[in-house]
């Protein structure tokens, strides 16, 4: 789940967009819309671990 194009990332317009992280310490960082609660995008820290 993420934003892939132009038209993708346009629907955020004017959302909340926020970043956080998952795991302490973080193993994954990720830009989200609170508005849709959608992940944008998401990088894992360990490229090893399968992504959920
Ligand atoms: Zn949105």
């Amino acid at each position: 789940m993420s934003v892939n194009s132009f038209e993708d990332l346009k629907a955020h317009a004017g959302h909340k967009i926020t970043c956080i992280t998952y795991g302490k310490p973080a193993e994954n960082a990720a830009v989200e819309c609170e508005t849709c609660n959608e992940v944008l995008l998401d990088f894992d820290k360990n490229k090893e671990k399968e992504r959920r």
